[in-house]
C-alpha cells in the first residue's frame, strides 16, 4: 500500500483532492478528524492538556472546550508550542493505526490529509508528500465563499501557515490548484495513473 500525505494551506483545495483520490478507491485519513479524536476525554491527550493548560480549559460538558484553549495559545508561540508538542503525536499515532487498518482492509492507496502535515512531521508516515497550492488571494476568495469569514481574518492565517514555496520544497507532487475544478481533476487523474503505473 502507497501512503500519500496530503498538504496545503487553508481553503488551497486539499480537501477537494482528498474526495478525488476517494472517489478513486484510496481511504482517506483526515488528521483534522483524529485531533477532534485525540482531545475526547479518556484519552492520554485530555489530561496532558488539562494538567498542561489547566483546568479552566475543559468546558461544562466534560470536554476539552477548544475556544478556551486557543485564547491560551494562539497569540504565544511557546504556548502554542507547547501544545502541539503535546497533540501532534497523538494525532500520528491515531494516523498510523488507520494506516494499518487500511493496509489490512486491502486498500492499495491511503492519504493522510493535513494542513500541518509538514509542521508536524507526519509526512513521515508517508511514501510521498503532495502540496496542493494556490496564490494567497485566490486561497481568501475561495475560503470567505466558502466559510462566510472575513477576508482578513484567512489572510492571518495564511501569513501563521506556512508559504507555498517551503510546501513546494518538501512536496514530490505540486498540485497547482489556480485553475478550473476540472483541470485540478484532470491534474489528480493524472498522477492516479502514473500510481497505477509504478504499482
Ligand atoms: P481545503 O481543504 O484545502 O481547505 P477545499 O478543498 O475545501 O480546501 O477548497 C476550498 C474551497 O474552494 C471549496 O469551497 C472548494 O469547493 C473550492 N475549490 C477547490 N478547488 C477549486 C477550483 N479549482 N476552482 C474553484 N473552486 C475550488
Amino acid at each position: 500500500m502507497l501512503v500519500i500525505g496530503l498538504t496545503g494551506g487553508i481553503a488551497s483545495g486539499k480537501s477537494t483532492v482528498a474526495r478525488l483520490l476517494a472517489a478513486r478507491g484510496a481511504t482517506v485519513i483526515d488528521a483534522d478528524k483524529l485531533g477532534h479524536r485525540a482531545y475526547e476525554r479518556g484519552r492520554p491527550t485530555f489530561a496532558q492538556v488539562v494538567s498542561a493548560f489547566g483546568e479552566d480549559v475543559v468546558g461544562e460538558d466534560g470536554q476539552i472546550d477548544r475556544k478556551a484553549l486557543g485564547g491560551k495559545v494562539f497569540a504565544d508561540a511557546s504556548e502554542l508550542r507547547r501544545l502541539t508538542d503535546i497533540v501532534w503525536p497523538e494525532i500520528l499515532a491515531l494516523a498510523q493505526d488507520e494506516i494499518v487498518a487500511a493496509k489490512v482492509a486491502g486498500a492499495k492507496v491511503a492519504v493522510l490529509e493535513a494542513a500541518v502535515l509538514l509542521e508536524a512531521g507526519w509526512e513521515r508516515a508517508a511514501d510521498e508528500v503532495w502540496a496542493v497550492t494556490v496564490p494567497p488571494e485566490v486561497a481568501v476568495a475561495r475560503a470567505t465563499a466558502r466559510d462566510g469569514v472575513d477576508a482578513n481574518a484567512v489572510r492571518a492565517r495564511i501569513d501563521a501557515q506556512l508559504a507555498n514555496g517551503a510546501r513546494e520544497a518538501a512536496a514530490h507532487v505540486v498540485i497547482d490548484n489556480a485553475g478550473t475544478p476540472e483541470a485540478l481533476a484532470a491534474r489528480v487523474e493524472r498522477e492516479w495513473r502514473r500510481l497505477g503505473e509504478a504499482a
